[in-house]
């Protein structure tokens, strides 16, 4: 017999996993309702040309995996008050999240005015330094020059510390474009480090780079990562259309929000559990729990017969307020026994009452 598991690179959330991934997406609502953007849910796949075309390096096989991320882009404006807004959206994201000791880090790229120049620049320095460098950045500064300044290997950190940065080839536009979306940071009173280690490989990325930073696990690491592309549209096909815009892994955040010990808001669990002695009334527990519902009541009626102690151990462990009872006295006399499982006074309620009784005490 086939065994059944997960697709390789994808996983089950499971339902104690459910309050973090809710959280993480009613945060993520509400803080883009905020601002005022839409939401835009697109297709699970896509074409993979739309991915792959304008990559230089490879995609690494045998790395597909399912993605839960959500983006927020602003779409239209070359302004850096949009680059400013989208990473307030960010910040504001992680901040209404809880994650501590949050930080910006920023870089601006250029633009296809002035990074041709800084390019050159930078492969020169680098073959100046062509023993010293990793195998990868050999390739690299040929064939993606800016992503030499991102690598990890440690013997390329030294040649990384001594680069020239893109932020002193910047155009006057590039610059001044720079410059402001460093005075609305200021006046934010954020903090933000500039990085000249922030770049991106493809061509389309324009001026800003940034990454959102916060504590987890004791140490400073990127949540999210983002920046704009004022020449992405073209690279499609479209007309020119300025754009700017993050991307956040929702299970990034999940796994930051555990080791910060963030605890979301509990989801909601059963309210009352129907419980009942014999098989001849459980078509009446299960009438009864399906008018509780009706009232909007969150019920719970254990569908395998099973002892009454059983059944009331499990109202214990869904952690219900209320069990009703139906005995066969009950059933007899069309009367509910309601058990408050904080251990208070049980009472007898007459059936066709029970339901508004209950909605009664589950309000106060
Ligand atoms: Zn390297
Ligand atoms: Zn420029």
């Amino acid at each position: 017999m086939a065994e059944y598991t997960a697709p390789r690179g994808t996983y089950d959330i499971m339902p104690d996993d459910q309050p973090y991934w809710r959280h993480v997406a009613s945060v993520a609502h509400s803080t883009t309702a905020l601002f005022g953007y839409r939401q835009i849910e697109p297709p699970i796949f896509e074409a993979a040309s739309l991915f792959t075309r304008g990559i230089r390096e490879r995609p690494q096989a045998g790395r597909f995996r399912q993605l839960f991320q959500f983006n927020v882009e602003a779409i239209g404006s070359p302004d850096p008050a949009a680059d400013f807004e989208v990473m307030s959206v960010a910040w504001n994201l992680y901040e209404t999240i809880g994650l501590k000791g949050l930080s910006f880090q920023i870089n601006s790229i250029g633009d296809r005015q002035c990074r041709p120049q800084f390019v050159k620049t930078l492969q020169a320095y680098y073959r100046e330094h062509f023993d010293t460098i990793c195998d990868d950045c050999k390739r690299r500064v040929d064939t993606n020059p800016l992503r030499v300044l991102d690598c990890k290997n440690a013997q390329c950190q030294p040649i990384i510390e001594g680069a020239p940065r893109t932020i002193d080839s910047l155009c006057e536009a590039c610059a001044s474009h720079f410059a402001r979306l460093r005075q609305y940071l200021e006046q934010a009173q954020r903090p933000y480090t500039v990085n000249n280690r922030l770049v991106r490989g493809l061509d389309y990325y324009t001026r800003t780079v940034f990454e959102v930073w916060a504590n987890t696990l004791g140490a400073q690491s990127a949540v999210c990562g983002g920046g704009r592309y004022d020449d992405l549209a073209e690279v499609l096909g479209g007309k020119p259309t300025a754009g700017v815009g993050f991307a956040a892994g929702v299970d990034r955040i999940v796994m930051a929000m555990r080791a910060e010990e963030i605890e979301p808001p509990a989801l909601p669990s059963p309210q009352v559990l129907v419980a009942y002695q014999s098989e001849a009334a459980k078509p009446v527990a299960v009438q009864l729990a399906m008018r509780l519902r009706q009232a909007a009541v969150r019920a719970v009626v254990p569908l395998d017969s099973r002892s009454l102690k059983a059944q009331l151990k499990q109202a214990d462990r869904e952690g219900v307020r209320f069990a009703l009872i139906l005995g066969d006295e009950e059933i007899a006399g069309r009367t509910v026994v309601v058990k408050p499982m904080d251990g208070g006074d049980q009472t007898t309620v007459e059936m066709d009452t029970v339901v508004g009784r209950v909605v009664g005490l589950l309000g106060s």
